[in-house]
């Protein structure tokens, strides 16, 4: 296995570059634990701790690595299975959720996807806004999304489905899949490249590990096992949360991209609503209610059937959640956020010295 193997191009080449020195080596985070990471290089999977530099500056936890980046790591002397982190590099891409705890902090999940697959079931669970919760997270992590809806054995109405999803998400690929049945898996192929990275979003129960097996094939959870990642001698067994798949294809698979509550970026509602936001702007009055104001171009739309009334509420209600999360980190994230990121450092820095003096 070469770099290129693992999604090294050109460009990452270039933002390393700075960073080149002797004992320094470029790695992709393949693994994320709580506090240490598993770093793969060309030859070598190794457990990684981030330096001081993550320790005592005021890096955002946003910053921190995550399943996908590229590092740069200093593989530690005499001991080939660990390294330290010393910097993530440039991210293309990311999917980020609210970090724990009350603060409205950016937690990078997955970075460095290209293609996205948002996937959903055509049965009782089948919801059009949650498809499109689900596509403003990829219009803000810059990865390419396909919609895929899976279970078609399971209704009559998929073509009226994906003619539903066409229409809120245009430009976008919608596959529609029996994946249990093996049936129209082929044309995702199309994104399973080599040398690419693909994730998979969607509610628990859709079909993704289906359709994983099915595209890559039941090796793959097979082979992902990572044992003993504690370093002490424990018996733990993990799975990879990155994997080169047969044909190449670079899989992230992690639970918190799986499930993920998406960190509500700024902009992120509003592109995927721009046909609502440019009505809006043809109201008569720029601080229009859409409810009694004449001259309403919403209501206008609504009353000529063309403005689905479900998908502006879906809109309204996305709009009203991004000005209270808006609000709450203007409120909260100075003050607040500094003591829960200095508190952090704190445990971080106290286990990687008890780390130390374990060596
Ligand atoms: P995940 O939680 O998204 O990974 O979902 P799984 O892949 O584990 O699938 C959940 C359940 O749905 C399993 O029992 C699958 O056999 C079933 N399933 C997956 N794809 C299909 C499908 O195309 N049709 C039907 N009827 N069931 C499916
Ligand atoms: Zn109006």
């Amino acid at each position: 296995m070469t770099l290129a193997d693992l999604g090294w191009t050109d460009a990452l080449a270039a933002a390393f570059a700075p960073h080149a020195g002797p004992g320094r080596e470029p790695a992709r985070v393949t693994l994320q634990l709580k506090g240490f990471w598993e770093v793969t290089t060309a030859g070598t999977a190794r457990l990684a701790d981030c330096s001081g530099r993550f320790l005592n500056t005021t890096t955002a936890i946003a910053d921190m690595p995550a399943v996908g980046d590229w590092v740069v790591i200093e593989p530690l002397p005499g001991r080939d299975d660990r390294a330290l982190i010393h910097a993530v590099l440039p991210r293309r891409t990311r999917f980020s959720r609210k970090a724990a705890g009350e603060q409205n902090i950016e937690q990078v999940v997955a970075a460095n996807v290209d293609t996205v697959f948002l996937v959903s079931s055509l049965d009782a669970n089948f919801s059009l806004r949650r498809i499109e919760r689900y596509l403003a997270a990829a219009r803000a992590s810059g990865a390419q999304p396909v919609v895929v809806l899976n279970k078609a054995d399971l209704t009559d109405e998929a073509d009226a489905r994906r003619a539903e999803v066409e229409a809120v998400a245009p430009g976008v690929p919608v596959v529609v899949t029996s994946a249990a049945r093996r049936a129209g898996v082929k044309p995702l192929r199309a994104w399973l490249k080599p040398r690419t990275t693909v994730a998979f979003l969607g509610s628990s129960g859709v079909g993704k590990s289906t359709l994983i097996n099915e595209l890559v094939g039941e090796e793959l959870l097979a082979t992902q096992e990572v044992r003993d990642v504690d370093g002490k001698g424990r018996h733990t067994t993990t799975l990879r949360e990155l994997v080169v798949a047969p044909g190449g294809v670079l899989i992230i698979d992690t639970p918190g991209m799986r499930e993920l509550q998406p960190w509500q970026a700024d902009g992120a509602v509003e592109d995927v609503f721009a046909d609502l936001r440019e009505l809006t702007l043809r109201c008569r009055f720029t601080d229009c209610s859409h409810t009694t104001e004449p001259g309403c171009a919403v209501r206008a739309a609504e009353a000529d059937g063309a403005l689905d009334a479900a998908r502006w509420r879906s809109y309204q209600r996305l709009l009203r959640e991004a000005a209270f999360e808006e609000r709450r980190t203007d409120r909260r994230a100075s003050q607040k956020g500094k003591t829960a990121w200095k508190k952090a450092t704190k445990a971080l820095r106290q286990r990687v010295q008890e780390k130390r003096g374990e060596d």
